[in-house]
């Protein structure tokens, strides 16, 4: 059993263990026939190979995570635009947007397209926010000519 069947180039760690740890060491090599050294070695190699094993299960993890997400936000995107597509095709001036009951002039402080003409307005201009009660409802933003065009008054 001690008789070394490969090159000795394996390195000597020395460490001490308490009383109680040591005649658990002797008494589970004795079990499996095997010196103390040898335990010792197949324990180490056991649990950095758990660790590495588990590592890795938490790279797969992490990456299926990262799919799912992907694939999440793709099909939400798709129902989005396929909603979009339903509700306005292309920019459509007559849309009448049943869900909005008021028009809340803002300063935009970033570029928005109008919702209806589809002409960016830009940061700094007058926008329209359509006032929904439906808190999902997607945000609603016009420019000034839509609102004109939609003669509200
Ligand atoms: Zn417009």
């Amino acid at each position: 059993m001690a008789k070394p069947d490969r090159p000795r180039k394996d390195r000597l760690i020395q460490t001490r263990v308490p009383r109680d740890l040591e005649s658990t060491l002797k008494e589970e090599a004795q079990r499996r026939r095997q010196t103390v050294s040898h335990l010792i070695r197949s324990v180490l190699e056991d649990t950095f190979q758990l660790v590495d094993d588990v590592v890795a299960d938490v790279d797969e993890i992490v990456g299926d995570s990262a799919r799912l997400a992907r694939n999440v936000g793709r099909n939400a995107r798709r129902i989005m635009s396929a909603g979009r597509d339903e509700a306005e095709p292309g920019a459509s001036p007559d849309q009448t947007f049943p869900d909005v009951y008021a028009w809340n002039e803002l300063v935009l402080n970033r570029e928005i397209p109008c919702a209806r003409c589809d002409t960016p307005i830009a940061k700094g201009e007058r926008g329209f926010f359509g006032m929904s009660e439906d808190p999902t409802a997607a945000r609603v933003c016009l420019c000034g000519a839509c609102i004109d065009a939609m003669s509200l008054s």
